[in-house]
């Protein structure tokens, strides 16, 4: 593949109702002058809530079995600017917005425009062109990241609208991920107060509905439409998950097999949600096993690329957690992570009050050695945890920079059919173009 690299940077600077001025930038990188003119049947669209180019780094260095998949398939395209309709850092929900539907909107909001309008989706295109349409999380399925496909709501925090919404609309098939209380009526031990039992009305509108990792192994039914929910909230993240809860990679594994009985294709976003929960916690362990995770998930998906080769893989985050930095040396590494065995949150509700376990506690939790001096840091720390998160990742070479997002441009992976239509710097509201244009359909 051929590039011819641009000289001049074209710029233009927005202005944003918070008074951030940003500069959208145009493609630093000519288009390849031998497009692939093949055209794609299935999309699956990998997002790692969170994630930019310091984890990459990071995870490099932390995996001690080759490549990350994206590094070994060569998948980097390029980068995203992530910015908000209203905010230089975006959350998810804007964010996720964005990716879904190519329309920027304020920080908070899900499917809808600033001033309210329903946006089209990824979701409702592909359906429109007769594909089946998936989405999957290791949050629960009400998080910003899935809502923003498939419902439009004024704010992300209405996980029980947007658990409605999802039951109802028509152009979803599938579901994966927690949540299952936003779904339960409360005289059943769920969240709701409207006394809807979504998962029965959702059997009731053609849904098969599946709960255990056992049922998502063995489900065989005839229903043209799938609901998983293995968590009544969110998954456990990776370090504590257990048997009982399905890895990323089984819900993409099983997603795939029931999608791609469709003869029209599909669409499946699959969301490493907690990428960004450890980022927010500046707690490396937890960022680190959920690269994994998702590695494992998207390994899952290039799998399945390249049997079917009608397929487009692309992966990219919403936006950086954390503000991330590589300091490794031979001494504090990444790769030192895999001695931690719990998150941060976990270890911390192990230490006695009086701290008298404190050393033994860390040393079995950590393989870390705590000297007397670090001991007293973290004993005087007025937020225990995040100190501790914190000690440790520096421990591994690993410093972070705030507990909320970052503006940063993140990285852009694309594999198969299509992959070449991403290049260069984009803006997050290209990507659902891009990802229609490779599958022959119009829509934004
Ligand atoms: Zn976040």
């Amino acid at each position: 593949m051929k590039f011819k690299n641009c000289i001049v940077a074209f710029g233009a600077v927005l202005t944003l109702s918070a008074a951030y001025p940003v500069q959208a930038v145009d493609q630093h990188v000519a288009p390849p002058e031998d497009p692939s003119t093949k055209t794609a049947k299935n999309v699956i669209f990998l997002v790692p809530d969170g994630f930019s180019q310091s984890y990459a780094s990071s995870y490099r260095l932390y995996k001690e079995d080759g490549l990350p998949i994206w590094d070994e398939k060569r998948m980097l395209r390029g980068g995203v600017q992530t910015y908000s309709a209203d905010r230089a850092i975006t959350d998810s929900a804007a964010a996720a917005t964005a990716l879904a539907s190519g329309k920027k909107t304020n920080n908070g909001m899900v499917g809808l425009t600033p001033d309210g309008k329903e946006v089209t989706t990824m979701v409702d295109v592909a359906k429109q062109h007769g594909k089946r349409t998936g989405l999957v999380a290791t949050s629960t399925i009400t998080h910003a990241t899935p809502a923003a496909f498939a419902t439009h709501v004024q704010s992300r925090n209405e996980y029980l609208e947007i658990a409605n919404q999802l039951v109802h609309n028509e152009n979803v098939d599938l579901l994966f991920g927690g949540g299952r209380h936003e779904f339960m009526p409360s005289e059943k031990g769920g969240l709701r107060k409207d006394g809807q039992n979504l998962i029965e009305k959702a059997k009731e509108s053609g849904y098969g509905y599946i709960e255990t990792v056992n049922d998502l192994e063995t489900w065989s039914g005839d229903e043209q439409r799938l609901l998983g929910l293995f968590a009544d909230e969110a998954l456990q993240p990776v370090l504590e998950r257990g048997q009982e809860e399905p890895s990323l990679a089984e819900m993409t594994t099983q997603a795939i097999n029931f999608l791609s009985q469709e003869e029209a294709g599909f669409f499946l976003m699959v969301e490493g949600s907690q990428i960004d929960w450890g980022g927010h916690d500046n707690d490396a362990a937890y960022a680190m096993t959920e690269m994994a995770e998702f590695d494992d998930a998207v390994k899952v998906a290039v799998d399945f690329a390249d049997t079917n080769e009608e397929t487009l893989i692309v992966i990219v985050a919403d936006h950086d957690t954390g503000g991330m930095a590589v300091h490794a040396t031979d001494k504090a590494h990444p790769s030192m992570l895999h001695g931690v065995k719990a998150t941060g949150g976990t270890i911390a509700s192990k230490v006695k009050k009086n701290f008298s376990n404190l050393k033994k506690v860390l040393e079995d939790q950590t393989n870390f050695k705590w000297d007397s001096s670090e001991l007293k840091r973290l004993k005087k720390s007025k937020d225990f945890t995040l100190e501790l998160n914190r000690m440790i990742s520096e421990k591994a070479g690993i410093a972070w920079t705030t507990t909320g997002h970052t503006g940063v441009d993140v990285p852009l992976y694309a594999y198969g059919v299509g992959a070449d239509l991403f290049y260069g710097t984009m803006n997050n509201t290209d990507v659902p173009g891009k990802m229609s244009e490779a599958l022959g359909i119009s829509g934004f």
